[in-house]
C-alpha cells in the first residue's frame, strides 16, 4: 500500500497513544517502516538514529535474529498456555529463575503481567495486601512524586503524578500522595543541589507525619525520572529517602520499569544507588521491547508474607508470563550477558557520551546537561544568563518533534527538557553522530 494511503487510513481509523487526535487527523503520521541497529527507516526513505531506543526499550538494537529464533521456537512449541492455578510452562519457570539470579540477593520472586502499567497495577495490590496480612490494614496510603510516570492503567496514572493525567479522570484510586520531585534544575536552584536532596526527602518524612505513619503502606520512585525529564537526583537525596523510610517502616518501590536491564550501567538502577527495594516493577528493557512483558520482582519480606499468609492471591493477566514473550525474555537476558552489554555501559558507553554529551553545555540554548549510563538530558534555556525558559514550555517539543526528525535523530521531549535513551549496543562512532546531530538542530532553532 503507498505510504500517502496508509497516511490517510492511519487519520481515518487509528487513535495513537498519548496524542492530540485532531492533529493527528489534520496532519498525518510518519510512517516508520523497518529498522537496524540503532536506526529507523520511515516511508519517505529517511534513516532516523533512534536515540530513544523506541520507548526506552530497545536495548539490544534492532534485527537480532535470535530473538526472532526464540519466539518463532516458542510460537512452534507452544504459542499459548496460562500459567494460572497449579500450571506453568518452560519459558516463564526459566525466565523467574534468571531474574532471581540477576536481581540483588534478597529478591526471589517474580509475578508476571503483560507491561510495566499492570506492573504497577500489581504492587498496588500486593503493598495494601502485604500490610492488611501484617495486621496493620490501615496501612493504605502511598506517597509517590509530582511528574512521576508509572503507566496509564488507572492505578499506573494513579500512581502517577502527571498534572495532564490526573486532569483527564482524575487520579482515581484513593490514598496516594504526591511530594515534590528532586528535579534540581526545575525546582531546587535556591538550594544546593546536595541542600536539595535532603529537601525533597524531608518532604516526605513531613507528609508521613501529616498522614500518620500508621497509615503509610510505602513510597514508590524510579531511581532515576525518565518520562518526567531524565532527572538525576542529586547525590544526597536517595540515602536520606532510605533513612526516612527506614524509620516509619515504610516498603519501597522502585520502578525499573526504564531504568532496569542496563540503563544506567548495572542491571538495576537501584544497584546504582544503593537501594533495597522491596518491590521492583520491569518491563521494556526486559525483552528489548520485541514483544510485550512485564513483572514485579518481589523481596523476601514482602514474598514470605504473602505466600505462608496470603492464600489465594485474587489478581493476574490473562498473558501473565506468556511463552513466547518469556522466551524472547529469556533470550534477550542471556544475550545482555554473554556480550557483557551491562558492564559496556559502565564502563565504556556510558563515560563516553557523558564526555561527548558534556560538550553541548557551551551551546547558548543549554542550561544544564545530565546524563548517566545511556541516558541523557538538555535543559533548554532561553537566556543562557540568566538560565530562563521559555516562554512557551513548547520549544523542546517542537526541536525535538519537527528539526531533530527532520536532521535524522529521535530524541524525546518533555516541557523544556530534551532527552536521550539510545539502544545499549550503539557504538562510540554511533554516539558521535548522536551528539553532532544533536547540536545541529540546537543550531537550527538557536
Ligand atoms: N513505569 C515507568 C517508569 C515507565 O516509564 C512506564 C512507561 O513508560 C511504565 C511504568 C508503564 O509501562 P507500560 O507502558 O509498559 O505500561
Amino acid at each position: 500500500m503507498h505510504s500517502s494511503d496508509l497516511r490517510a487510513l492511519d487519520s481515518a481509523h487509528h487513535l495513537h497513544p498519548f496524542t492530540d487526535f485532531k492533529a493527528l487527523g489534520e496532519e498525518g503520521s510518519r510512517i516508520v517502516t523497518h529498522a537496524e541497529g540503532v536506526y529507523i527507516h520511515d516511508s519517505e526513505g529517511h534513516r532516523i538514529l533512534d536515540g530513544m531506543a523506541g520507548l526506552w526499550c530497545v536495548n539490544l538494537g534492532y534485527g537480532r535474529a535470535e530473538l526472532v529464533e526464540a519466539a518463532t521456537a516458542q510460537l512452534h512449541e507452544l504459542p499459548y498456555y496460562n500459567n494460572f492455578f497449579k500450571t506453568t510452562h518452560p519459558p516463564a519457570v526459566k525466565l523467574a529463575e534468571k531474574l532471581c539470579q540477576l536481581a540483588p540477593a534478597h529478591i526471589n520472586h517474580v509475578f508476571f503481567t503483560g507491561s510495566g502499567s499492570e506492573a504497577n497495577d500489581t504492587v498496588l495490590r500486593m503493598v495494601r495486601r502485604y500490610w492488611a496480612l501484617k495486621g496493620k490494614p490501615d496501612k493504605q496510603w502511598i506517597i509517590s512524586r509530582e511528574n512521576a510516570y508509572h503507566g496509564s492503567t488507572v492505578a499506573g496514572m494513579s500512581l502517577g503524578g502527571m498534572a495532564p493525567m490526573h486532569a483527564q479522570g482524575g487520579p482515581l484510586v484513593p490514598a496516594i500522595s504526591h511530594v515534590r520531585q528532586p528535579y534540581w534544575f526545575g525546582e531546587g536552584r535556591d538550594q544546593s543541589p546536595e541542600a536539595f536532596g535532603r529537601t525533597c526527602a524531608e518532604a516526605i518524612e513531613a507528609r508521613i507525619l501529616e498522614l500518620g505513619e500508621d497509615n503509610v503502606a510505602a513510597f514508590i520512585a524510579e531511581p532515576v525520572q525518565g518520562a518526567g525529564g531524565a532527572i538525576m537526583p542529586p547525590a544526597s537525596y536517595w540515602p536520606a529517602v532510605k533513612e526516612v523510610l527506614a524509620k516509619y517502616d515504610i516498603l519501597l518501590v522502585v520502578d525499573e520499569v526504564i531504568c532496569g536491564f542496563g540503563r544506567l550501567g548495572e542491571w538495576f538502577g537501584s544497584q546504582h544507588y544503593d537501594l533495597e527495594p522491596d518491590l521492583m516493577p520491569i518491563a521494556k528493557g526486559l525483552s528489548s521491547g520485541y514483544l510485550p512483558i512485564g513483572g514485579v520482582l518481589v523481596g523476601d519480606r514482602v514474598a514470605e508474607t504473602l505466600i505462608e499468609e496470603g492464600g489465594e492471591f485474587f489478581h493476574g493477566f490473562t498473558y501473565s508470563g506468556h511463552p513466547v514473550c518469556a522466551a524472547v525474555a529469556l533470550k534477550n537476558l542471556e544475550i545482555m550477558q554473554a556480550e557483557g552489554v551491562v558492564e559496556r555501559v559502565r564502563d565504556d558507553l556510558g563515560p563516553y557520551l557523558a564526555e561527548r554529551w558534556m560538550s553541548l553545555a557551551e551551546h547558548p540554548l543549554v542550561g544544564e546537561v545530565r546524563s548517566l549510563g545511556l541516558m541523557g538530558a538538555l535543559e533548554l534555556v532561553a537566556d543562557k544568563t540568566s538560565r530562563a525558559r521559555f516562554d512557551k514550555r513548547l520549544a523542546a517539543g517542537n526541536l525535538c518533534r519537527d528539526i531533530c526528525f527532520a536532521s535524522g535523530l529521535v530524541m524525546r521531549s518533555v516541557g523544556d527538557t530534551m532527552i536521550i535513551a539510545p539502544p545499549l549496543t550503539i557504538t562510540h562512532h554511533e554516539i558521535d553522530e548522536l551528539v553532532s546531530l544533536a547540536r545541529r538542530a540546537l543550531d537550527e532553532t538557536a
